[in-house]
């Protein structure tokens, strides 16, 4: 190879994405769709497993995609404006974070509540957005979070709460983005889709945008073992961040899914460790939910020659504090 020879095909490189970028949040989705050879080569499947890597996503998971879609919705109804509305939402996950560049971006103050114990890393970056973080007593769960919230929007004029448990722009945004791009990228060669299950947002979205194409795709949610509601099982507590609230959320419409799968914590965290180590992909705990869950569909003879997408919702890194990192 020379150096006048200025082509990305020669790496093997992702194209030029031919445009410029007037805000982040233009940046929003678009994730690629990877194949995981090794760990399929291991498993000896027939069919093939691929995973949408939603940490490409520019604040690093599939929540970019509701935070931006929640506050544009809004605006459009005339309910937010941009240096007056304050918003607020109790979240100790990847959505605070979300709403943290958005609201940077798009110039709103951002009140944050959450659990005081949630992870150092989260706070400080949102902080380092400008967001405004208050805690509340960790005895009290996600429960003091929310009315915390409650209080501050009822103090606060002109303030607004996204409320993604129950938010039409949640499923919304993955009917309209997540699941055509599922569908562009594999050329309508989908027969499965798997997607952890936390408002439901996502499975929600995809599997009723992907049964509009063809009516024979399968989408099936993901809920820990552990806290097994939609399968009938009490709350529990469990330690696959951004899945399995509790409850079921108005979000998740579980009569366009096909079915909702179970994986413990254990098997979370061996498939994101096995995907990093056989194939260089270092996915977060849920995503190694969904890819065990895709997994073991894959085995099954009736699915020899199909093909399964398993959402990998965020990056290892973003866990660094838990125990998929335990004993490195
Ligand atoms: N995994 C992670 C890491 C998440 O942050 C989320 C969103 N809470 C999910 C899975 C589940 O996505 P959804 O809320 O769309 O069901």
């Amino acid at each position: 190879m020379t150096a006048s020879d200025l082509s990305g095909e020669t790496y093997g490189f992702a194209a030029p994405r031919g445009r410029v970028y007037d805000s982040i949040t233009n940046v929003v989705g678009g994730t690629p769709l990877v194949a995981i050879p090794h760990q399929s080569e291991e498993d000896e499947l027939t069919a093939r497993v691929l995973l949408k890597l939603e940490f490409f996503n520019p604040l690093g998971s599939v929540k970019d995609r509701i935070g931006t879609a929640m506050v544009l919705a809004a605006e459009k109804e005339g309910r937010i404006t941009p240096g007056r509305t304050v918003l607020v939402e109790p979240t100790s996950g990847n959505t605070g974070i979300s709403l943290a560049f958005v609201a940077a971006a798009r110039g709103y103050r951002l009140v944050v509540t959450m659990p005081e114990g949630a992870s150092i890393e989260r706070r400080r970056m949102l902080r380092l957005m400008d967001a405004q973080v208050e805690l509340t007593p960790a005895r009290m769960g996600m429960a003091g979070a929310i009315a915390r919230a409650n209080e501050i929007l009822n103090e606060t004029p002109d303030a607004w709460m996204p409320d993604q448990f129950d938010n039409d722009a949640n499923p919304a945004v993955h009917a309209a983005t997540t699941a055509q791009e599922i569908w562009v990228d594999t050329a309508g060669k989908v027969d499965v889709v798997v997607a952890g299950v936390g408002t439901g947002g996502t499975a929600t979205g995809i599997a009723e945008a992907l049964k509009k194409h063809r009516k024979d795709i399968q989408v099936f949610g993901v809920e820990p073992a552990e806290s097994a509601i939609l399968n009938g099982d009490e709350p529990g507590p469990h330690g696959i961040q951004g899945i399995g609230p509790g409850f079921c959320p108005a979000t998740l419409h579980t009569k366009s899914l096909n079915g909702v799968l179970t994986v413990s914590e254990r098997e979370a965290i061996a498939a994101a460790r096995r995907c990093a180590r056989l194939d260089g992909i270092p996915v977060g705990i849920s995503s190694g939910a969904a890819l065990h869950a895709a997994l073991q569909l894959a085995k099954k003879p009736e699915y020899a020659g199909k093909t399964i997408v398993a959402i990998a919702p965020s990056f290892a890194e973003r866990y660094l504090s838990t125990s998929l990192f335990n004993g490195l």
